[in-house]
């Protein structure tokens, strides 16, 4: 397609200026989405788990034409959800050639550009914005500035051209401005000075705003989004009240409901299509991981505040997938398939993600970590084997069998001694897995079963990875199969 190149062919083109003089950013989402609505298309693709909760919220919002905020805990994404709104803007969105704030050329905001056109008419030229050049994004901190922000008065460039100092010939525009007709989101919003946050409220108000004492006037189009932590959103004092007051909508994200939809997240992010051998991730060890964020998001020695990311399951997976790459290549193996001992191996991927409080920094950080992972392999463990008689299994390790699975044995390796456990490979079964899959995929699945049994505590093992005869409660038998007492059996008195 030949886009015009004059004002004159623009006027005369689909982009009319009965349909684009007075359209504004918010105008154009708004139109775009209900066109996306009506057309029946996932609204926003790649957004798991949000599909009842925050995207209707955020349809809303649009609809409404309003500046909203999202607030949620970290690792909420947050940042995807804003940026997919550029997939409501036009493909293609004219501005005059040259202006710093991509004027609208049928209705100009700066000077030069009024200037320009009263001196060019019809020939002036015409440049082209796409979606991804519309998306501006900021960090707020409290070191920004209203000159970062809106902009600064240049005396240099009032000198040169001759202008009065607060002419809009000389400001030197900020961040704001240059998002004209753009979107503009700012996230951690309460982290921005308040005086700054004033100047924002007066440009989403009134379209004008001081600069170093002088009135400029700055009639911008942008549709302003926001990101912040609840808790600091909602304190007193950290935002100031007319500029919440502008904010049309407040829309609350959250974590993944479910173990399955958090899996769903982990596997659309993580990078796991690497150029290699070929990769089994088995369903079990996705679920470990991505539990390991759950029981986080639980433990109370964790600091509820700040949250724990979605990027622990993300990250914690790449390691995992890695650190059976790295045994795969080590021992020749054709196919890669990762074992529980790799998420114990991916702890660097864990310890940072998680803001401890004062009864988890006593422990640090890799004891918590290595709780969380534990009992995550226990409740997986649960999912998988509940109600199976495993019995035999710790009979065998209580009759003093001892059997080493090192993370980096290559997979033919230790099958044989695996085999030689009685009653083991014969339950894998429980995860699909059977004499006829290739060593990789035993080995992992046979590891599940024992790292579960220990999580359990039924049997026990050492730094080294040798699974040996757990140390027994004095009197626990185990009978998994019968409860303690039926629910109708009178208690037993004691004597
Ligand atoms: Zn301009």
């Amino acid at each position: 397609m030949n886009l015009p190149t004059t004002l004159g062919e623009l006027r005369k083109s689909t982009f009319s200026e009965q349909r684009l003089r007075a359209r504004r950013t918010k105008d154009e989402l708004r139109e775009n989405l209900i066109a996306r609505i009506r057309s029946g298309e996932t609204i926003f693709p790649g957004i798991i788990g949000y599909e009842d909760t925050v995207v209707p919220q955020l349809i809303n919002a649009v609809l409404s034409r309003h500046n909203f905020i999202l607030l949620g805990l970290r690792g909420q994404a947050k940042s995807r959800i804003l940026r997919a709104l550029t997939t409501l803007l036009d493909p293609q969105t004219p501005y005059i050639a040259g202006c710093e704030i991509h004027d609208n050329p049928y209705s100009p905001i700066c000077r030069r550009c009024r200037d320009l056109i009263a001196e060019c008419g019809e020939s002036t030229a015409i440049a082209w914005l796409t979606p991804d050049d519309r998306y501006v994004e900021k960090l707020a901190t409290p070191d920004v500035t209203i000159a970062d922000l809106i902009g600064d008065i240049d005396p240099i460039k009032a000198a040169r051209g001759g202008h009065e100092i607060s002419s809009e010939l000389t400001v030197h525009y900020g961040l704001l401005p240059r998002a004209n007709r753009c979107i503009f989101a700012i996230n951690e919003l309460p982290d921005l000075a308040g005086k700054i946050q004033v100047g924002l409220f007066n440009i989403m108000q009134e379209g004008d705003v001081q600069i170093k004492g002088y009135p400029v006037r700055l009639p911008l189009d942008v549709a302003l989004v926001f990101t912040a932590n609840p808790e600091d959103y909602t304190a007193r004092g950290k935002i100031i009240t007319p500029l919440k007051d502008r904010i049309g909508s407040e829309i609350r994200t959250h974590y993944p409901a479910t173990v399955e939809e958090g899996i769903a997240i982990t596997t659309q992010e993580a990078w796991a299509a690497r150029n290699g051998n070929k990769l089994v991730i088995p369903k079990y060890v996705r679920e470990v991981v991505e539990r390991i964020a759950f029981a986080a998001r639980e433990d109370k020695k964790i600091d509820k505040r700040s949250g724990v990311s979605q990027r622990l399951p993300i990250s914690s997976l790449e390691n995992v997938i890695s650190n059976a790459e790295r045994r795969a290549i080590r021992h020749q193996e054709t196919v890669v398939v990762p074992r529980i001992g790799d998420i114990y191996a991916a702890l660097p991927a864990i310890t940072g993600k998680l803001e401890l409080e004062y009864e988890g920094e006593m422990k640090g950080a890799d004891h918590v970590g290595r709780d969380l992972i534990r009992s995550a392999i226990a409740k997986t463990y649960d999912q998988y084997f509940n109600g199976v008689n495993m019995q035999q299994v710790i009979q065998w390790f209580d009759l003093g069998g001892e059997i080493r699975l090192a993370e980096g044995a290559a997979a033919v390796e230790v099958l044989q001694s695996l085999r030689n456990i009685q009653g083991l490979m014969d339950k894998l079964t429980r995860v699909n897995v059977g004499p006829k899959d290739s060593p990789e995929v035993q080995v992992s699945a046979a590891e599940f079963a024992l790292e579960g049994l220990y999580a359990q505590k039924r049997i026990g093992r050492s730094e080294e990875r040798v699974f040996s005869a757990g140390e027994k409660p004095p009197k626990a038998a185990e009978k998994p199969f019968e409860r303690e007492e039926g629910p109708y059996r009178p208690r037993r008195p004691l004597n």
